[in-house]
C-alpha cells in the first residue's frame, strides 16, 4: 500500500517552517505498512493545491494533507477540496460545540472567523480534533481516500493517532510490520555492508534490512512486512535478527532503536559504575549525552571541561612536561587527563578527549578532525586517535561515539537491549 503527502503553507517554500510533519507522517505510516511513495510541499495557492492532489491521485489511492485550515484567509485548503470535490458546505454541529467551549474555557470570545471552522466540505467526514480549533477532514471518494489536518505539528499527532490510523486499519487490508533495530558504532557503513553480504542474500522476500548511518554509528534495521498473520518458520524476524548479530559480533553496540549514549548510561547506573569526563575537544558532550538517564546523578559526581593547558595541569595534574614534549593532543596527554579526572573524582570509569574540531588549528601531523580519546578504570586503560571528518559539530559527535565505543571495548559490555 502506498500513500502521498501534501505539505502546504508558504512558510513551508520559503524555509521559515522546517516540513516536520511528513517525517513524522512517514514514519507513522511506515508503522502501520503504508510507505510513501512521494511528498510534495506547495504555497497556500489553489491552482497548486488542485494539481497537487490530482497528480497524486494519478499515482496512489490515498493521499495525507497538512496545513491551510487555519482561520485566516490565507488558509484555503477547505475552499479548494470543496470545489475539488464539487460540493458546498455543511455546519458541523459537534464541530461548533467543540469550539463554544474550547472558547469559553479559554476565556476567549469567539469571533465569526472561528464559527466558520465548524463549516466544513459536505463530501467528507469529520474527524475530531480535541486539541485543536480545526477538525480534520476524511473524504473517501471513487475507491480514493483524501485525509486533510491543519498544519500545528501536535494536532497532526493528535489526529494521526487518535483518528486516522484506525480508519485506515479498517478501510485497507494493510501488511503487518515489523522492525528489529540494533547500533553499530565506528565501522563504516561499507564495511558493514560487505560483512553483511551472505546475511543479505539469505533473506526471505518479506524481510529487508535499512542502513541507518549517522556520524560514526550505524544503525540496522531489520523488517518484516507480511499480508496477513501467515509468518512462516523462514520468515521469523528474531530468528534472522540473531543472525544478523552474529554476522557482526564486534561490531553491535546495543540491540533497540535507542541513543547509544542512553543505553551506556543505563547500563552504567545498573550496574553502579561511576564515571567522570575530562573533555577539552568536546566541551562536555560526552556527559551531556550521558545525562539522558534519569537517576544518572547516583554514579556522576560531575566533569571538568579542559580547553586550557594550564588547567588540564592544575585540575587534572597532567605534568606539564607531557603537554610540552607531546603536546595537548596527544596520547600521553589524553591518558593523563582521564587518570587524573578519575582520581579528581574518585570514581571507577574516566573518559577523556583531546584533539581538533577545527574548523582552524589543523596541522599536517595533527590535521582538523584529529583526535586521541581515552578511556580508564582501576583495572586497566586504552587510548587510540581518530581521524574524524565532517565539520566542528560532527566531528564533536563522532567523537562522543567513538568515546561510546571506547567505553564498551574496556568493560567489555554486553549488547542485550534490558542492559
Ligand atoms: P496552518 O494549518 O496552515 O494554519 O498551519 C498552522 C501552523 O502549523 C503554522 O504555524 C505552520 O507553520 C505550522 N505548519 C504547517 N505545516 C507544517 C509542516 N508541514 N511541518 C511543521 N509545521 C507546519
Ligand atoms: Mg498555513
Amino acid at each position: 500500500m502506498q500513500a502521498e503527502i501534501i505539505t502546504i503553507g508558504d512558510e513551508l517554500l520559503i524555509g521559515q517552517t522546517i516540513d516536520t510533519n511528513s517525517a513524522y507522517l512517514g514514519q507513522q505510516l511506515g508503522s502501520i505498512g503504508i510507505s510513501i511513495a512521494r511528498k510534495t510541499a506547495v504555497s497556500d495557492k489553489e491552482s497548486a493545491i488542485l494539481s497537487a492532489v490530482a497528480e497524486s491521485f494519478s499515482r496512489v489511492d490515498l493521499v495525507i494533507m497538512t496545513g491551510g485550515l487555519g482561520p485566516t484567509k490565507d488558509d484555503i485548503t477547505k475552499k479548494t477540496l470543496c470545489q475539488y470535490y464539487q460540493c458546498g458546505y455543511r455546519r458541523d454541529e459537534a464541530v461548533l460545540a467543540h469550539l463554544e467551549a474550547l472558547f469559553a474555557s479559554r476565556g476567549r470570545l469567539m469571533l465569526e472567523t472561528n464559527q466558520v471552522q465548524a463549516d466544513l466540505p459536505a463530501l467528507c467526514e469529520t474527524l475530531h480534533n480535541a486539541v485543536g480549533t480545526a477538525p480534520g477532514m476524511w473524504f473517501d471518494q471513487a475507491g480514493k481516500v483524501l485525509v486533510s489536518m491543519p498544519g500545528v505539528p501536535g494536532e497532526v499527532y493528535h489526529l494521526t493517532e487518535e483518528r486516522v490510523i484506525p480508519k485506515l486499519k479498517v478501510k485497507f487490508p494493510l501488511p503487518t510490520v515489523e522492525h528489529r533495530t540494533l547500533v553499530t558504532l565506528q565501522k563504516a557503513e561499507s564495511l558493514l555492508s560487505r560483512q553483511l553480504e551472505s546475511f543479505e542474500a539469505s533473506l526471505p522476500p518479506h524481510l529487508s534490512l535499512a542502513y541507518l548511518p549517522s556520524f560514526n554509528m550505524v544503525k540496522l534495521r531489520l523488517s518484516q512486512v507480511q499480508q496477513g498473520d501467515a509468518v512462516g518458520s523462514e520468515g521469523d524476524i528474531d530468528l534472522y535478527f540473531d543472525r544478523l548479530q552474529q554476522a557482526i559480533p564486534e561490531d553491535v553496540f546495543c540491540l533497540g532503536d535507542i541513543d547509544p549514549a542512553l543505553y551506556l548510561s543505563n547500563y552504567l547506573i545498573k550496574n553502579q559504575i561511576s564515571f567522570t569526563t575530562a573533555e577539552s575537544c568536546t566541551g562536555g558532550w560526552v556527559a551531556h549525552r550521558l545525562m539522558q538517564a534519569p537517576g544518572i546523578s547516583a554514579v556522576y559526581p560531575g566533569s571538568m571541561v579542559a580547553y586550557a593547558n594550564e588547567i588540564k595541569s592544575a585540575e587534572l595534574g597532567v605534568d606539564p612536561e607531557i603537554i610540552a614534549t607531546h603536546g595537548a593532543v596527544s596520547e600521553a596527554c589524553a591518558l593523563a587527563m582521564a587518570s587524573g579526572v578519575r582520581r579528581k573524582f574518585g570514581v571507577d570509569l574516566a573518559i577523556a578527549t583531546t584533539g581538533v574540531a577545527g574548523p582552524g588549528g589543523g596541522t599536517k601531523e595533527k590535521p582538523v578532525g584529529f583526535v586521541y580519546i581515552a578511556v580508564a578504570t582501576q583495572n586497566g586503560e586504552l587510548c587510540k586517535s581518530f581521524r574524524l571528518i565532517g565539520n566542528r559539530e560532527q566531528i564533536i559527535q563522532r567523537t562522543s561515539n567513538a568515546a561510546l565505543w571506547m567505553v564498551k571495548q574496556l568493560l567489555k559490555m554486553p549488547t542485550d537491549s534490558a542492559a
